[in-house]
């Protein structure tokens, strides 16, 4: 039994497709559908790195307001145990 790996080339922007040869998977590359693929996965990227920046940046005023509500809590405490 003989093995030959057969490099396939497809693109993600058009599923199931096969380039039948090096040249008509480059020109695919220029094409206008792929060019907007290319940059609208390009703008996701970006979308998701901000997306992911303004969770951390939520994470830590979360964990911040949670100190301070822990903080208050104790003075808010030792002011009451005062008052009696
Ligand atoms: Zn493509």
């Amino acid at each position: 039994m003989s093995s030959a790996i057969v490099e396939q080339l497809t693109c993600p922007c058009n599923p199931g497709f096969v380039y039948r040869s090096k040249s008509t998977y480059n020109a695919h590359k220029k094409s206008k559908k792929h060019v907007a693929y290319d940059s609208k996965r390009k703008e996701e990227a970006i979308t998701a790195t901000r997306r992911d920046n303004e969770i951390d940046l939520m994470n830590r005023i979360i964990g911040s307001l949670t100190r301070e509500n822990i903080k208050l809590k104790d003075e808010n405490e030792i002011l009451r145990k005062e008052k009696k």
